[in-house]
């Protein structure tokens, strides 16, 4: 469910028409719904309800300060992936001992801004990063609390470019090499073991690869306890997939899946951590675009759009599909069409959906990418020096822009002449 519902003709964000923020920010932009986002944050925090818990949202969905305040506020935690995550975090007010800091490649500056500033744990993912955290602990005087990151090879049942669980990907190390691995993080004087961390993946739609996995964690924490480890908190990654469609079968509910994790792993008296990224901002975010021209080919009618694939990249980049609404209602009855929907970037990559159905559509219209709130504004870029579209958020009949749109001439003076030229 979301705040992004029609009312007498025309599409609302909660209580603020569309067009309106259009109208005063220009199109394109992402458009976030507070109430949405605090939602979803929620029903993850109740489904673990009765276990000690922490739902760190993965930040690297939306980084917003606006958005991590908002979740913050309500008690979140923050799982980052980089030293810039950890400090946009900080910035929001998010304090150390809330912040996960997981991926593949920590380099020794990021773990020192984190050892320095705070941090409930590193999640580590390899043994040469274990020996990194554990120097800058010893050079900084700190003990550095750990995670390790299992495979535990299921398939996750998701686009490969976001299977993160199986043995030929680069994550984690191989639950088979988690007893040598613990041995090794607990002689490490810098290093204080505390748990298991485990993700596998982004936009599961079904919870048999988590049980798989979860499963796994669970003889891996009996084991590692017999082997004299403290294990107390497991990490359980995100993942959980959210519907791109209304059409297709919904995926899982975040209390079915809290369920599970109850099930799996509730006997173990372990912390349960979590890293919902998509379901938390998923279809908390629209991205809105104006119709430019209604070109027609030989064969279908494309709309040209002034948003593109350097905005909202997941459908070149994933195939991925996201529902398109008219802003304006379409009155009962009108008969849709096919419409190839692309942007103005001079790559045929840059096409967001073809022969989709859509009410006849003129220039000046305006459109809404459904389920854009993740992986949208984050990944965009100023490809064809197109200026990073602004994002809005909105709280009940408020809105307020909480990333400007840069003018030109700041992306242009973002660049230096060297003094040969
Ligand atoms: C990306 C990521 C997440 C969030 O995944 P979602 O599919 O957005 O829920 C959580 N944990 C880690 C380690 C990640 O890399």
């Amino acid at each position: 469910m979301d705040h992004f519902l029609y009312r007498d003709g025309a599409l609302f964000a909660e209580d603020v028409p569309i067009s309106e923020i259009a109208a005063a920010v220009g199109t394109p932009f992402y458009v976030y719904s507070s109430a949405t986002l605090l939602r979803h944050f929620k029903l993850f925090d109740d489904a673990l309800d009765g276990t000690d818990h922490l739902v760190c949202y993965a930040m690297k969905a939306a980084s917003n300060q606006a958005i991590l305040k908002t979740l913050a506020q309500a008690g979140a935690g923050m799982d980052v992936v980089s030293g810039g995550e950890y400090m946009r975090a900080k910035a929001a007010g998010v304090p150390g001992d809330k912040i996960v800091f997981s991926g593949v490649g920590k380099t020794a500056d990021e773990i020192r801004t984190a050892l320095t500033g705070g941090i409930r744990q590193f999640n580590v993912e390899s043994e040469p990063e274990m020996d990194v955290i554990n120097a800058v602990a010893l050079e900084l005087g700190v003990i550095a609390p750990i995670t390790v990151r299992v495979n535990p090879d299921v398939d996750a049942k998701t686009h490969a470019k976001i299977a993160t669980g199986k043995s030929e990907n680069k994550f984690g190390i191989p639950i088979s090499r988690a007893s040598e691995v613990y041995a090794l993080a607990a002689s490490l004087p810098g290093l204080k073991v505390i748990g298991i961390d485990v993700h596998i993946g982004s936009q599961l739609t079904e919870l048999e690869p988590f049980e798989l996995a979860y499963n796994k964690v669970a003889e891996l924490t009996e084991r590692l306890r017999s082997e004299g480890h403290d294990i107390r908190r497991l990490d359980l990654g995100g993942g959980l997939g959210i519907p791109y469609t209304r059409s297709n079968d919904a995926p899982p509910l975040p209390v079915e899946y809290g369920a599970m994790i109850k099930k799996t792993l509730g006997h173990l008296g372990c912390e349960i951590e979590i890293e919902p990224g998509r379901l938390i901002a998923g279809n908390a975010g629209l991205m809105v675009s104006k119709v430019i021209y209604v070109k027609s080919g030989e064969d279908r009618e494309f709309l040209i759009l002034d948003g593109a694939m350097n905005d909202l990249i997941r459908p070149a980049m994933y195939e991925a599909h996201h529902d398109i609404v008219a802003v304006q209602e379409p009155a009962p009855g009108v008969e849709q069409k096919p419409y190839d929907i692309v942007g103005p970037v001079c790559e045929s990559g840059d096409t967001f959906a073809k022969e989709r159905s859509m009410p006849p559509l003129s220039a000046g219209d305006l459109i809404a990418f459904r389920s854009a709130g993740a992986y949208g504004a984050v990944m965009s870029s100023e490809y064809n020096t197109r200026p990073l579209i602004p994002e809005v958020l909105v709280h009940g009949d408020q809105f307020a822009v909480i990333r400007e749109r840069p003018s030109f001439d700041e992306m242009i003076n973002r660049d230096t002449i060297p003094s040969w030229l």
